[in-house]
């Protein structure tokens, strides 16, 4: 079995940030997101990459007004005990359309991407929906899934892959995608640093540092199906320059392309991610870096014969492997 390299990015714009900080001081690195995205998808033709972009729903939108056409019912959206977790009530702020709103809005970018070969349109929920916060209930969950198919379809594309925000998944929400017509969902990174460690500044800590050294080892892993959708867990976030260890940047690649190897000798997947905004800013390094890494792939390909493939192309790989099965 040929090794895997599947990318995947969490396309949210500001939508996932809004509890985390006010937007003008990420302004920056979301409209550096935007300009980044046709540089990178010159990379990824250049390196024969397919990725899947899995968008929120919201950015379909052409503007607030059709966007609200598409809104559960009250009933049916997030009730959340952290209210501020919630966009519709920030959604009320947000006057025009994608010119206007470009941190919100951005449906000429999706068509951008989905015109190049090898990227899959994917879904990060309607409303960047927290799976495991308390408050809100597997009704409201399904009725956001309904909601980000309707405008992705009226958009004209069938989405097959999902990111849940955060990684926040559940048994029960995996089988409402599995209804929903999902084939494959991206979950957390399945080592001992999230599994054994629940003090969270440690595991933060710990997680920082598996950056740039093998704490975790090296990873990879094999797609499981449950119960009709793949798992393709992900192997490593492609994290951007933080800028006290930023004397560690050449360990990081290392690390990445060390994985990449095992995955490509071993025949398993390695599965990368990361934000658009994640490269809003110092743009140049990070493509710089990235190139590197996509052209890694290009050896690896030539050597092992690994292949890139977005999420709904290694699903459908999956699929096929099983039915050749005896
Ligand atoms: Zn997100």
């Amino acid at each position: 079995m040929r090794g895997t390299l599947i990318v995947s990015l969490d396309f949210e714009l500001f939508w996932g940030m809004l509890d985390v900080c006010p937007l003008e001081d990420y302004r920056e690195n979301v409209l550096g997101g935007r300009a980044a995205i046709p540089k990178l998808l010159d990379l990824f033709q250049k390196y024969g990459i397919h990725a899947t972009w899995a968008s929120v729903g919201f950015l379909f939108a052409e503007n607030a007004s059709e966007l609200a056409a598409y809104f559960p019912g009250e009933d049916c959206r997030p009730s959340y005990e952290k209210k501020d977790l919630s966009p519709y009530p920030r959604f009320q702020t947000i006057a025009g359309g994608e010119a206007d709103a470009p941190c919100f809005y951005a449906p000429s970018l999706i068509r951008r991407i989905a015109a190049v070969p090898g990227q899959e349109i994917g879904s990060h929920t309607f409303s960047h929906y927290y799976c495991r916060e308390k408050g809100q209930t597997a009704e409201q969950f399904a009725a956001d899934i309904r909601a980000a198919k309707a405008i992705a379809r009226d958009s004209g594309f069938d989405l097959k892959s999902v990111v849940l925000p955060r990684n926040q998944c559940r048994p029960a929400y995996t089988q409402i995608l599995r209804e929903a017509g999902f084939t494959a969902y991206r979950d957390e990174e399945n080592d001992w640093i999230h599994r054994k460690i629940q003090f969270r500044p440690l595991q933060r800590g710990l997680r920082l540092l598996d950056v740039y050294l093998p704490l975790t080892g090296l990873g990879g892993s094999r797609p499981k199906n449950e119960n009709g959708i793949w798992n393709l867990t992900g192997s490593r976030m492609y994290k951007p320059i933080f800028p006290p260890l930023a004397f560690l940047e050449g360990l990081k690649i290392h690390r990445i392309k060390t994985q990449m190897r095992h995955a490509a000798r071993k025949g398993l997947t390695f599965h990368l991610w990361w934000h658009p905004h994640n490269i809003g800013v110092r743009t140049g390094e990070h493509l710089k870096q990235l190139e590197e890494i996509f052209a890694y792939y290009q050896t690896l390909r030539e050597e092992y014969g690994m292949e890139s493939r977005n999420m709904a192309e290694a699903a459908l790989a999956c699929a096929r492997t099983q039915e050749e099965r005896p």
